[in-house]
């Protein structure tokens, strides 16, 4: 550098700094902060994943009003620009046949009936087009997917119906293997999908439900690409090779998934972003299905029994310094890694709130703005971080319901 252009550049930072100073702060971070809010807050910001079904048994939670636990009620959704979400159908993977089907059925009604009780904010969606609409009129849209293909009880018919109840996806496998899936943290039984779940595959795109792949083995992953005549989706699965756990998918398998036009919602498990963490806490615990069983075994059915014991055995162990400490900001690190990867036309949010241990600074749907400021900050073009926050998604549902219109035509 000559000393001329060097005295120009100095020039410039004095410049910026005193324009900065009788701001308070700089100004063009001030831009950033503003616009980032006007971004995030005329956007559909879609989550694929919450498990916030569960809390509808619990007499002490209330959907309508701000609870002072967990991550999900529609005055946090409000104010965290929360536009649209997926409420998750679960069951233990162990419960099969028609107990797993009842079980299923129960919290659909729980769903449509918390949509109807405050339908003053919420709307229930089947397509792509219901959710543009419910956003338009300033609503929040609701839809639901089913974590786990146990819960057909292992009859076609019933998942069909569930095609007429609103379900709009539906995960293979949960944490065990299912009768014709298998998961990616059981022992292979089936070498991927059997004949009748790749049945399931192709049923589940004649009634437009998008094929779910997170927790199911790699095998599964590449049998349902093969099969799948819609895109797929990942409904909370983040990035293996940022953290090597098998509920995340390996960088081979995310260039599989977007070269048939899917997408990968990051999920937000600590666990499940931050090898340190996830290192530690298999150390503690003796891996992810240990520990999970050991909570699950003391709390028995009671879900809400299950979610608060798992947050509170975390907090402490943290305090205790046994588990490191994770940022919100290994998110971004994951939506990062997928665009550098395949661009930004094939990720998106899928945090398993109410579900899985948040990591510090996103406590709940609230913090959901700081991700558009940060891929903001990071130079992602506004389409694109409208793209991430809910366009991808909205993009694969409306090719499952192309596909799904074919495919009854025939
Ligand atoms: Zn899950």
């Amino acid at each position: 550098m000559t000393r001329l252009s060097h005295g120009f550049a100095m020039g410039l930072c004095l410049c910026a700094l005193l324009a900065g100073s009788r701001l308070g702060k700089p100004a063009k971070a001030e831009d950033i902060a503003e616009r980032a809010r006007e971004l995030h807050f005329s956007s559909i910001v879609l989550d694929t994943h919450d498990d916030t079904t569960q809390r509808f048994f619990s007499k002490d939670f209330d959907l309508g009003r701000r609870n002072p636990d967990g991550h999900v009620d529609i005055p946090r959704m409000r104010e965290g620009g929360m536009n649209a979400i997926f409420f998750s159908i679960w069951i233990d993977g162990r419960i099969m046949g028609p107990p797993a089907v009842q079980k299923a059925l129960d919290q659909i009604d729980a769903v449509h009936q918390n949509v109807i009780k405050y339908s003053k904010d919420l709307v229930f969606c089947r397509t792509a087009d219901e959710i543009r609409h419910a956003h338009a009129q300033r609503k929040i849209a609701a839809l639901i997917g089913v974590e786990g293909g146990h819960m057909i009880g292992n009859d076609i018919r019933v998942l069909r119906m569930f095609g007429d109840l609103g379900v709009r996806y539906m995960t293979l496998a949960h944490f065990y293997n299912d009768e014709w899936a298998d998961s990616s943290t059981d022992k292979p039984a089936h070498n991927g999908l059997t004949d009748f779940g790749k049945g399931v595959v192709r049923e589940m795109n004649r009634q437009g439900i998008m094929v779910d792949i997170s927790h199911v083995s790699d095998k599964t992953f590449y049998d349902a690409l093969e099969v799948s005549k819609a895109p797929l989706i990942a409904s909370h699965s983040s990035c293996r090779a940022l953290c090597n756990h098998p509920r995340d998918m390996s960088d081979d398998m995310i260039k599989a998934l977007a070269a048939k036009g899917g997408v990968i919602q990051v999920n937000y498990e600590r666990s499940f972003i931050d090898q340190a963490y996830k290192d530690a806490y298999d150390k503690l615990s003796g891996g992810i299905v240990a520990g999970f069983e050991a909570i699950a075994k003391s709390c028995g059915d009671d879900q809400e029994c299950l979610q608060h014991k798992m947050t509170d055995a975390n907090k402490q162990l943290t305090a205790e310094g046994k588990l490191p400490h994770v940022s919100w900001e290994k998110i971004i690190d994951h939506i990062d890694h997928v665009v550098k990867l395949v661009g930004p036309d094939h990720v998106g949010l899928g945090s398993d709130f109410d579900g899985a241990t948040m990591p510090e600074g996103m406590e709940d749907c609230s913090k959901l703005p700081k991700i558009t400021e940060a891929l903001m900050r990071k130079g992602y073009k506004d389409e694109d971080i409208r793209k991430i926050l809910g366009g991808n998604l909205l993009r694969v549902m409306e090719q499952t319901e192309k596909v799904s219109r074919e495919l009854q035509a025939q």
